[in-house]
């Protein structure tokens, strides 16, 4: 690929930083346009699990796996599952060797990759409004400002309501049915000793029917709660979102019937709470090619979160770049990437859609909380040893 292919990159998240990281280690110039107006403008999210053969080995093409490594808590992978009367039914330990998915918070792994571009790769406060292709297979990118700019190459890298996509596919984000209301406590150690006791080193779930709890342990003693539930998008008709005591008491009338110390978790955050409804694109997203355009991560293929959309953002990021690097021309480029790309999109979009079904069943009976297929058969002979009720 020719030093003076014109690449631009929309969206400095996973995916588009480690795409820029690998165009950049060989020669390859690009710009990455960014909608916040700079680096640490706003939270940038919880703790992610890094899988071996998908965003570790992007990693260790793009020269960082060392750094994420001394960044990153084997020990975050120890998880705990309760029921609603916060009866232990399952605990995994992490080994200490053991790094099949450490964790590490989404912020320290973006600055990691932030900090391996050149000054100035990122363009913030530049949100981007359209694309379109042109002729010869080139394509512009509309500022909100009426300016544009022309590429060789458009990665869409702008996450779930990405302004990309619009240029490939028709397909929109539905919602699935779960809510998320994301919730936060500092220095569990020394202020929530509850909620500390009851997320260990890692994760911990309660589930119970349709609902579930879950903190999972960030860096530095903080600790992110998700409440789960199945319900309509406009759960909180009727509530001011900001309005935190009365988001509090709509959500415990919700859990009524839990133990105290779970009832916790509603009852003792710091700040408010942040309503993320869950959406996704279909499973079979795709598209045919639009010559100088294509997508990655969750613009691509937003699924529900089960772990596994950062690690798929970063390994696209890594092969888009490949590809872009090993073939001669754009189009082929994006042959060989979208190819790969699309039909594991698919696979794994499938299997997050089976997880969420499992995991938040359209049932308030205790007996789905724990269905057989939560219970790999080759993991715990007997699926409810703990559990007393
Ligand atoms: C609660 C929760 C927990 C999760 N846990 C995990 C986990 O443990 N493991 C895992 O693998 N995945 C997890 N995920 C999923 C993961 O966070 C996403 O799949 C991943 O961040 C997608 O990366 P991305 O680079 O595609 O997009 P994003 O990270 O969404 O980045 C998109 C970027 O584009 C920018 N942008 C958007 N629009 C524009 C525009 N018009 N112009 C310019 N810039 C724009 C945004 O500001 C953002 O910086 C979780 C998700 C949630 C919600």
């Amino acid at each position: 690929m020719s030093t003076t292919t014109r690449i631009a990159i929309v969206g400095a998240g996973l995916g588009g930083l480690i795409c820029a990281r690998v165009l950049q280690q060989h020669g390859v110039p690009v710009a990455v346009f960014e909608r916040e107006p700079a680096p640490n403008s706003r939270s940038q999210g919880g703790t992610l699990d890094i899988q071996e053969d998908t965003g570790q080995a992007a990693l260790r093409a793009s020269g960082l796996f060392d750094e994420f490594l001394a960044l990153s808590r084997p020990e975050g992978q120890e998880w705990r599952l309760y029921d609603r009367h916060a009866t232990l039914i399952r605990h995994d330990r992490a080994g200490e060797d053991d790094l099949s998915r450490p964790e590490i918070d989404r912020g320290q792994l973006r600055a990691l990759l932030l900090d391996s571009l050149a000054p100035g790769t990122v363009r913030w406060g530049q949100s981007v409004k359209a694309v379109t292709p042109l002729p010869r297979g080139t394509a512009r990118l509309h500022h909100h400002d009426r300016t544009g700019e022309d590429f060789d190459l458009v990665i869409g890298a702008d996450g779930a309501w990405s302004r990309v996509r619009p240029a490939l596919s028709d397909a929109q984000p539905t919602y699935t049915g779960v809510t998320l209301v994301e919730a936060h406590f500092d220095d569990v150690d020394h202020h929530h000793p509850g909620i500390a006791r009851l997320v260990g080193r890692g994760t911990m779930s309660a589930k119970a029917g349709r609902r579930s709890l879950v903190l999972q342990r960030n860096s530095n003693g903080h600790v992110r709660a998700y409440i789960n539930f199945r319900g309509p998008q406009d759960w909180h008709a009727g509530l001011d979102l900001t309005d935190t005591l009365a988001v509090r008491a709509r959500l415990l009338a919700q859990y009524q019937g839990w133990h105290e110390s779970l009832l916790d978790i509603l009852r003792h955050n710091e700040g408010g709470f942040i309503n993320r409804p869950m959406f996704v694109l279909p499973v079979h997203h795709a598209w045919q090619r639009v010559p100088g355009i294509t997508l990655l991560g969750d613009a691509a293929h937003l699924m529900p979160p089960v772990g596994v959309g950062a690690n798929l953002a970063l390994l696209d990021g890594v092969e888009l770049a490949r590809a872009v690097i090993d073939h001669p021309t754009i189009d082929r480029a994006l042959e060989a990437y979208e190819s790969v790309m699309l039909p594991r999109a698919t696979d794994n979009a499938r299997t997050a859609e089976q997880m969420l079904t499992t995991l938040m069943p359209d049932t308030d009976s205790d007996d789905a909380a724990f269905p057989d297929s939560l219970w790999p058969a080759d993991t715990l002979p007997d699926p409810r040893p703990a559990h007393t009720d």
